[in-house]
């Protein structure tokens, strides 16, 4: 059995959308960092990440869209097309030195990822996860779908089942776009209610293949592991995939600043474990998460899983000083970060009362009839 491949690039480090975007903050290298810190990555594992050519983007972004993101990477300037039409420029999608090439360098990961799964295996593309893009436009600090594109770079190897779970805070609407329908494809995503982009209600299956599992403020782990265990598990066995892509999203976590869910990132790191072995494929994705400890803390974690490997009780001083050298500028969290934000990676539990609502809507996502 091959090991686990990291697909991972520098140009993430030091890019950002801007000052006061959420997406300011490093992620990726956080995670690169760590996992090195730990002895995790050695380089047989680690892939740099090819950037996307626009021709491999045009399997499903429109050719209009991808030459203006290379223009405007250029010129560094919008026309009023680019605003109208695409949504480049706003202040969720504002224009940044590498608006076209980190985007690209995160697809063409995402892409890779397909083809080196066609015979089977592990990747992590933790810079992945854009999952609002859309087809002729940005949308919520993606310029590009990379889900959508993995998924159809694994069709392209062959590889037809595809169960998609996603468990970021927000609702893959670009990913809905692409696959919704597809009987081959089975989508469940957990998001928090009435959050942006609001889509993805329960009543939407996503035209016969989706399970949208919208979940109240303050889900708690114990609410979490109901649901891994009577809708996202049972779901994902029933299917039978041939490939699994977990679009494993840090903002649920109780410290981000963007949603108001209360998880510990045990809860994602079970979903995770629930999902590894079910499937001869596994891609895992990132996706959002904007506080740059508990998204680099979720993040090597996985990688960690992915591995079989846990992170010590306490951090090793090289991996501590990649915690400590993390800036949260702009935010109150990042006044006085908490003792464990920089000592360990793993959060202490954050169990509660399983709400009835939620057994409610994981009992009726049960019966309804899917891929
Ligand atoms: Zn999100």
């Amino acid at each position: 059995m091959q090991k686990p491949v990291f697909i991972g690039h520098e140009i993430y480090r030091h890019s950002t959308y801007g000052r006061w975007h959420p997406l300011r903050v490093p992620r990726v290298s956080t995670v690169m960092d760590l996992s090195r810190a730990l002895g995790w990555l050695p380089p047989e594992q680690f892939i740099t990440s090819p950037r996307a050519k626009p021709r491999a983007l045009t399997n499903w972004h429109t050719g209009d869209y991808i030459a203006a993101l290379q223009r405007v990477e250029e010129t560094q300037e919008t026309t009023e097309e680019d605003r109208a039409r695409h949504d480049i420029g706003s202040v969720t999608n504002p224009v940044f030195p590498e608006i076209f090439c980190r985007p690209a360098t995160a697809a063409g990961g995402s892409i890779l990822a397909g083809e080196l799964l066609r015979d089977g295996g592990v990747v992590y593309n933790p810079a992945g996860g854009t999952h609002h893009g859309m087809p002729d436009r940005a949308n919520g600090f993606c310029y590009l779908n990379d889900p959508v594109l993995a998924m159809l770079s694994l069709r392209h190897q062959g590889v037809r089942r595809i169960a998609y779970v996603d468990i970021d805070a927000h609702h893959p609407d670009g990913v809905e776009e692409g696959f919704g329908g597809d009987p081959e494809c089975l989508m469940i995503s957990v998001h928090e209610a009435r959050l942006w982009p609001r889509t993805g209600p329960i009543e939407n299956d996503g035209g016969g293949n989706a399970a949208n599992l919208p979940v109240p403020r303050g889900f708690n782990d114990s609410e979490m592991a109901l649901v891994r265990e009577e809708l996202i598990l049972p779901k994902v066995a029933a299917f039978q995939p041939e490939a699994i892509v977990l679009l494993c999203g840090a903002d649920g976590l109780e410290e981000d600043p963007l949603s108001h869910m209360a998880l510990s990132n045990n809860a994602q790191l079970d979903v995770l474990r629930g999902l590894m072995g079910m499937a001869p494929r596994l891609l895992v994705l990132g996706g959002g998460g904007y506080n740059p400890w508990s998204v680099g803390r979720l993040w090597a974690q996985v990688w960690g899983v992915l591995n079989g490997l846990e992170a010590p009780e306490v951090l090793p001083e090289a991996a501590e000083q990649v915690l400590r050298g993390l800036r949260f500028d702009g935010n109150r969290r990042g006044k006085n970060p908490p003792a464990h934000w920089f000592k360990t990676l793993k959060d202490a539990p954050r169990e509660g009362v399983v709400r009835s609502e939620i057994r409610e809507s994981v009992a009726l996502l049960s019966r309804r009839s899917l891929p």
